[in-house]
C-alpha cells in the first residue's frame, strides 16, 4: 500500500512530505497541493506546497553535499545507485498503485515502469563507471607550429546541482533518467516532480534514502509547476536543467540563465506509410502506437500518413482492431484509462470537433465520460483542421490520405516539431532515403516511435528539444570536461 510499511515517514497525516537534508519534512507554508484522481475525479493524495524559502535551502544543502560526492569514488557512486535500484524494484507494488490512482496508468504498464526504471539506474552505474573511468591524452605536436612540449590531460567532471523536472506520464522512469546520470557524474540532484504523479515520485526518492546516499545530495521539493517553477527554474544554485514536458519546456528555455539545457518537449510523430508495407504490421503498430496508455506519450503514433491507394484496407484493419481495445479504469488494466485531467479531456474534445466541424469522417461514434474519451480514429482529415498539427495526448487519431511519399515527408517536416517518425515499407532503400528527409530526432523502420530501449539515444528536433538524452548521452551531457596541461621544458632540453 502507498505510505505505509517502509514508506510510514513520508506521510504525515494525509500529505506527503517533500525531501530536504536526508530527512522528510513538511512545509513551513502550511499549505498543500490535491493530486485528482483521473478516474474518480475526487482528490486521491496532497503532497506539500514548498516555499522558496524551502527552495533555498534545499539548493544550499545540495551544493555543500555535490562538492564531497564529487570525491566520492566512482565505483562508490555506482554501489549507491545499484542499491537504490534493487530497493525501488522491491518496492514497485506500492509504487505502482500510485501510478494507477495519480495518472491512471494502467496496472500492469505501472508495474513496468517501475521495474524498467530500476534497471535504468543499474545500467547507468555500470555505463558511468566505463565512461567516466576514461579520459583523454592529447600532444601538442599534432596542431601546425607546435612542439611536442605539451601533454593535455583531460576528463569529465560534475556540473555542479541538476534540476530534474519530469512529465507527468512517466513520473518514475523519466525522473530516474534525469537523477541517475546526474549522481553517477557527481552531481548533486534536486527533483521537482509534476503534481500529477507527485507521490510515485516521493516514493521512488524514499527508496534512494534508503539506499543512504549523503544528506543533502538529492531533495525533492512539491508544489505547482505554476507556483514555484520560475523560481526554480531561474534559481542562480542550478547548474544545469534537465525538463521533459510540453511547451513550458520552451518558456524554460528562454528563462535559464548560462547553464547547459536537457529539453525533451511534445511531438507529433507521424506514421507514413507507403503502398508496399506490411498492412497487418502496419495496423498492429497503429493501435498499440496511437492508443497505448490513451495516446499519453511523448512518441505515440499522432498523425499516420497513407498512401491513398492502401488507405481504405488500411482504415478498415484499424477499425477492427480497436474495436478489441478495453476500455475502463486502469486497476482492471484496460487499455484506454481516463485522461490525466479534465482540462486534459477538454482540449482533446476541442480538437475532435474542430475535426468534426471541417469535415472528417468519423469512424466511430465520439464517446466520453468524465475523463474517459474512447478511441477514436478520424479518416480523411485535412491540413487546415488543428488534429492534423495539435499534440492530443489522447486516444484520438488523424488519418491524413497522401498521393506521394513526397507529400507526406512535407507533412512532416512542415510541424513545428521533430521528436520522431516512422516510416512502413518493404523497400528498404526507400526507408532509408525517407529516414534522411525527415527532419526528426530518430525514425524507426517498420514499428511505431518509441523512446527506448532506454541507452539509446532520444532527442527531438526543433520544438521538439534540446540536446540528447539516452544513458550515455545524459551522463555527457551533465559533465563538462576539465584539462590539465603539462608543460615540459623547451624542446631542446631533451633526454637520451
Ligand atoms: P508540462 O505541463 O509541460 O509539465 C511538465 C513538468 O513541468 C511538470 O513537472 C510541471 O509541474 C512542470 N512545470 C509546469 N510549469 C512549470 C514552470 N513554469 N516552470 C518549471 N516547471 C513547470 O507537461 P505534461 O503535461 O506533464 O506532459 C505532457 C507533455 O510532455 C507532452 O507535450 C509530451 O509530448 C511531453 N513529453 C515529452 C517527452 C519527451 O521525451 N520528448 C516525454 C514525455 C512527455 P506541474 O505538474 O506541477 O505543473
Amino acid at each position: 500500500m502507498a505510505g505505509t510499511g517502509v514508506f510510514e515517514e513520508i506521510i504525515d497525516g494525509e500529505v506527503y512530505k517533500y525531501y530536504a537534508d536526508g530527512e522528510w519534512k513538511k512545509s513551513a507554508s502550511g499549505k498543500s497541493v490535491s493530486i485528482i484522481n483521473p478516474t474518480t475525479r475526487t482528490p486521491q493524495y496532497k503532497v506539500q506546497a514548498c516555499t522558496q524559502e524551502e527552495v533555498n535551502k534545499v539548493m544550499d544543502a545540495a551544493k555543500a553535499a555535490q562538492k564531497l560526492w564529487a570525491r566520492t569514488p566512482l565505483w562508490k557512486r555506482a554501489e549507491f545507485l545499484h542499491k537504490a535500484a534493487a530497493i525501488l524494484k522491491e518496492h514497485k507494488n506500492p509504487i505502482a498503485e500510485c501510478l494507477v490512482k495519480e495518472i491512471a496508468k494502467p496496472a500492469k504498464d505501472a508495474v513496468t515502469e517501475v521495474v524498467r526504471s530500476g534497471d535504468l539506474i543499474s545500467y547507468t552505474a555500470e555505463d558511468g563507471v566505463r565512461i567516466l573511468g576514461e579520459g583523454k591524452l592529447l600532444v601538442s605536436d599534432s596542431f601546425p607550429g607546435n612542439e611536442r612540449s605539451k601533454y593535455c590531460l583531460s576528463s569529465k567532471i560534475p556540473l555542479g546541482v541538476v534540476l530534474a523536472i519530469p512529465p507527468f506520464n512517466y513520473p518514475v522512469n523519466l525522473a530516474v533518467s534525469k537523477i541517475a546520470p546526474a549522481l553517477i557524474a557527481g552531481n548533486a540532484l534536486v527533483l521537482k516532480p509534476p503534481t500529477q504523479g507527485a507521490v510515485a515520485a516521493l516514493h521512488m526518492i524514499h527508496c534512494f534514502h534508503l539506499a543512504g546516499f549523503p544528506k543533502g545530495l538529492i531533495s525533492c521539493v512539491t508544489g505547482k509547476g505554476s507556483e514555484i517553477g520560475d523560481f526554480l527554474t531561474m534559481h542562480p544554485g542550478v547548474n544545469c536543467i534537465s525538463f521533459t514536458g510540453g511547451d513550458t519546456g520552451i518558456a524554460i528555455s528562454k528563462k535559464a540563465g548560462m547553464i547547459p539545457l536537457q529539453m525533451e518537449l511534445g511531438g507529433k510523430d507521424a506514421c507514413i506509410v507507403l503502398e508496399d508495407a506490411d498492412l497487418d504490421l502496419v495496423t498492429a503498430n497503429i493501435v498499440k502506437g496511437g492508443y497505448s496508455y490513451s495516446g499519453q506519450r511523448c512518441t505515440a503514433v499522432k498523425v499516420v500518413l497513407i498512401m491513398e491507394s492502401v488507405a481504405d484496407a488500411v482504415v478498415e484493419k484499424v477499425k477492427a482492431k480497436m474495436a478489441n481495445l478495453t476500455i475502463g479504469p486502469p486497476e482492471e488494466n484496460c487499455d484506454i484509462t481516463p485522461v490525466v485531467s479534465e482540462s486534459s479531456a477538454n482540449f482533446i474534445e476541442g480538437l475532435v470537433m474542430d475535426a468534426k466541424q471541417k469535415g472528417a469522417t468519423f469512424c466511430q461514434e465520439y464517446r466520453r465520460e468524465g475523463n474517459l474519451i474512447w478511441p477514436l480514429l478520424l479518416d480523411h482529415v485535412r491540413p487546415d483542421m488543428r488534429i492534423a498539427w495539435e499534440e492530443p495526448f489522447g486516444p484520438v487519431l488523424p488519418v491524413i490520405r497522401i498521393s506521394s511519399v513526397e507529400e507526406g515527408i512535407h507533412h512532416c517536416n512542415a510541424s513545428n516539431f521533430g521528436l520522431q517518425g516512422c516510416v512502413f515499407t518493404r523497400d528498404i532503400n526507400k526507408a532509408i532515403m525517407i529516414s534522411d528527409a525527415l527532419e526528426t530526432g530518430t525514425v524507426q523502420i517498420n514499428s511505431a516511435p518509441a523512446r527506448g530501449p532506454d541507452h539509446f539515444p532520444f532527442q527531438g528536433l526543433k520544438e521538439s528539444g534540446i540536446g540528447s538524452q539516452g544513458i550515455t548521452n545524459s551522463i555527457n551531457m551533465m559533465t563538462k570536461i576539465k584539462s590539465t596541461v603539462i608543460n615540459l621544458p623547451s624542446p631542446s632540453y631533451t633526454i637520451g
